[in-house]
């Protein structure tokens, strides 16, 4: 595709846009963003929220597209992808920076859709998209109801299509672009973030935590099974010695302040370790204990963005995730 379907899509950095955020998330809802050349931001519009998960196609000869969002998204996804030019035969590959559902739901769909894609996954992930079944009933037990009203669930893919990356790999985007693997877990055990060579900007999908636009507050993202805070630590300090120039979330957008964000992630990562530790010793409630502790920094946040993050990354699940950690963390010690 050429670089004119982008800059005809009317969503270059848009100066005077209603509801501009961050640098280059100007457009409007559902329009997708161009955050640097080559690298659009398309809102995948979860719940029919936007601004709240994020796909991004990395343009090139061979055209890739990192994350896919939930299976409920595919519609709003492909649109995105027409609009942008892409016919059925012209993506090159898929990648997803790890397997929770709110990222690769859609990978089946949309392999489907572009018969010519590779599918991308970390090697710790692979065997759940070619047989989805064990991911989903664990989701079903994470997410209870909202996994059918919200996010949908997840087609298989032909194990034939897909390539298992491991750390520091090279997903080769043509014309001298390529995206450079980043074994990146703490958030997930199969969790790797995708560092643009051209751009520079690295996508870090849940790694660094969520900060939607909408609420303006970095809150860390914990979820069971496989939450662990030195890896994700130990991952953050992988991250800031690629000296990124531009940071994107997947919840949502680049950040504003990317030379401080991950020093500030480790820094809020390790307060609600703290709290969610002295909890879990005096026996009490953690996510009573987290709740108490941090809601005041969304005391500015109008209710309606509020709920998209509580849905999305609530202290519950931060809690449960924190639980199993410290629970795992402390067996051998009681063994
Ligand atoms: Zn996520």
């Amino acid at each position: 595709m050429s670089q004119g379907h982008v800059h005809g899509s009317g969503s270059t950095h848009g100066a005077g846009s209603a509801g501009a955020g961050p640098a280059g998330t100007g457009a409007g809802p559902g329009e997708p963003a161009e955050l640097a050349p080559g690298v659009l931001q398309i809102d995948t519009l979860l719940g029919g929220w936007d601004r709240v998960t994020a796909g991004y196609l990395i343009q090139g000869p061979n055209p890739v597209l990192i994350e896919t969002g939930s299976q409920s998204s595919v519609p709003v996804l492909l649109d995105a992808l027409g609009r942008l030019g892409l016919g059925a035969n012209d993506l090159a590959g898929v990648v997803v920076t790890h397997i929770h559902l709110d990222h690769a739901g859609g990978v089946g769909n949309v392999a489907e859709a572009f018969p010519r894609a590779t599918v991308y996954v970390h090697e710790k992930g692979a065997r759940h998209l070619v047989d989805p079944s064990r991911l989903v009933d664990s989701a079903s037990r994470v997410y209870g109801p909202l996994l059918d009203s919200l996010y949908g669930r997840l087609d298989p893919t032909p194990a034939e299509r897909v390539k298992v990356l491991a750390d520091l790999e090279e997903i080769d985007v043509g014309g001298g672009r390529a995206l450079v693997t980043v074994d990146s877990p703490g958030h997930a055990k199969h969790h790797l973030a995708l560092h643009d060579s051209s751009s520079g900007i690295l996508f870090v999908g849940d790694a660094v935590g969520v900060r939607l636009p909408d609420a303006g507050v970095l809150r860390p993202s914990t979820p069971p099974p496989d939450f662990d805070l030195e890896t994700a630590v130990h991952s953050l300090h992988r991250f800031a010695d690629r000296r990124p120039v531009g940071l994107a979330l997947a919840h949502y957008g680049l950040v504003p302040d990317h030379e401080s964000v991950l020093d500030q992630a480790e820094g809020i990562l390790r307060q609600w370790a703290e709290v969610a530790e002295a909890a879990f010793r005096a026996g009490e409630d953690i996510a009573e204990a987290l709740e108490s502790r941090f809601a005041g920094e969304l005391a500015a946040v109008a209710p309606e963005h509020r709920e998209k993050l509580e849905t999305l990354n609530g202290v519950h699940s931060n809690a449960a995730g924190f639980r199993r950690w410290l629970e795992t963390r402390d067996r051998p010690l009681e063994g």
